[in-house]
């Protein structure tokens, strides 16, 4: 019997174990892809704590996966044995709900997230609906790719459907494994490019990263905006509420602030504070499969990469600790 190694958490909270694991060919419409490299994403841990409803047990974590398709399942006609691949959050759609019959594939009542719907991408092989996959561009290694199906789309997108233009102030908050992203993104797009984080460690990297201003969260955030001419937009990429509420003040007339930091902490902002300058907030999910390919298209043409650190897949339980305790460098990338 064919197998491989994968990352199993057999209870909530549970350590990540290195397991041997049964490799079977893939159904209708699936795919089995050999792993090149895996993303360390912050919503992993939500997914090891049991965070999410409907979870099963064992778990392996990991939704930022890159590849090479190594069986294909019937009835897959677009793909090939030998493509190389990226499956991002985006884990799969239905095509016959009612939000795939109106086109919006990422609110598809029946869609798929890798780690939740099926086993995730801390492994050496993965099976994955054929609507999941991402053509990845030559110029991406699968490390450089497999952080564009999570972090890559999510900032790259959000920030694409803003109303924004070029030259506008567009403010991100959070100089990690996403506002690393969307800085570099939100310069590339041609925004003034504002880096907000707490304290000043990351001030150096937000400007190598093309930031064209930092500002210290540790002081009063809105008045610091307004003091650069207010901004239209803030991405907040932190999941932390209250730092999310102290941008408000620093918008623009309809500005926006869109928040792609998960938490479930309420927003302490108060309807006040969006009447008069008439803004909105607004959330965003990361994006559908051709998405992330489009992310990589841009990330190709403007430089766009993820600062990665990459770690063999027998340390994922020490990469995940990195992340847990904060200690992660911008993106830890697991290599099969
Ligand atoms: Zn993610
Ligand atoms: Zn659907």
């Amino acid at each position: 019997m064919p197998s491989h190694k994968a990352v199993h958490v057999k209870t909530a909270g549970g350590p990540l174990e290195l397991v041997d694991v049964e490799t079977t060919s893939p159904t209708r419409g699936e795919v089995r892809i050999d792993v090149g490299a895996c993303g360390i994403c912050g919503t992993d841990a939500h997914f090891v704590a049991g965070a999410f409803p409907g979870m099963s047990w064992p778990l392996t974590p990991g939704h930022e996966i890159a590849g090479t398709i190594a069986e294909i399942g019937e009835g897959v006609e677009d793909f090939a044995v030998g493509d190389r691949v990226a499956v991002g959050w985006f884990g799969g759609n239905c095509n016959h709900c009612d939000p795939c019959r109106k086109g919006i594939f990422i609110h598809c009542a029946n869609g798929k997230v890798p780690s939740w719907q099926y086993p995730g991408g801390y492994a050496e092989s993965v099976t994955v609906p054929a609507t999941a996959l991402a053509r990845i561009p030559a110029e991406l290694s699968d490390a450089e790719a497999a952080p564009m199906g999570c972090a890559g789309v999510t900032t790259y997108n959000a920030l694409r459907h803003t109303k924004a233009l070029p030259g506008d102030r567009v403010a991100i908050l959070g100089v990690g494994g996403l506002g690393h992203l969307g800085v570099q993104f939100a310069r590339a797009m041609g925004f003034e490019t504002i880096a907000i984080n707490r304290g000043t460690a990351k001030a150096d990297d937000a400007r190598k990263l093309g930031a064209h201003h930092y500002i210290d969260a540790t002081g009063d955030v809105s008045e610091a905006l307004k003091a650069l001419g207010g901004v239209s937009v803030v991405l907040a990429t932190t999941g932390n509420s209250q730092a999310m509420a102290a941008t408000i003040g620093g918008l623009l007339p309809r500005g926006e602030l869109v928040a792609i930091g998960v938490t479930p902490e309420p927003l302490p902002i108060s309807p006040s504070q969006l009447i008069t300058p008439a803004v909105s907030i607004v959330g965003h999910p990361s994006g559908t499969a051709k998405e992330v390919e489009e992310t990589m298209h841009f990330a190709v043409l403007s430089g766009v990469r993820a600062w990665i650190e990459e770690l063999p897949l027998s340390q994922a339980a020490e990469g995940y600790e990195a992340l847990e305790q904060g200690r992660a460098r911008y993106r830890t990338v697991l290599t099969m």
